[in-house]
């Protein structure tokens, strides 16, 4: 009785750790670093510490990445 109820929460538990490490994957996936190139136009960034060429660039980033995350969000959230 005790073991069926303790198998169920491993389960549940070993679940949940793939869907956190899912999403820790998905989100340093998305990160872009400073690379000399801007990740969104693939122009040359001004200094090597920039992660973009302008600030056009990082916004559009910013929204593309924000519709994905969000797209993430409630596509984690229905299958709760
Ligand atoms: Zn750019």
């Amino acid at each position: 009785m005790s073991r069926a109820i303790d198998m169920a929460s491993d389960r549940e538990m070993v679940e949940r750790d793939l869907a956190l490490a899912n999403i820790r994957a998905s989100a340093k996936r998305i990160t872009p670093l400073p690379t000399g190139l801007c990740p969104w136009c693939s122009d040359p960034t001004a200094a090597p510490d920039d992660v973009f060429c302008c600030t056009e660039c990082a916004k559009d980033w910013q929204e593309h990445n924000e519709r994905k995350q969000t797209a993430a969000r409630i596509n984690g959230m229905l299958r709760q």
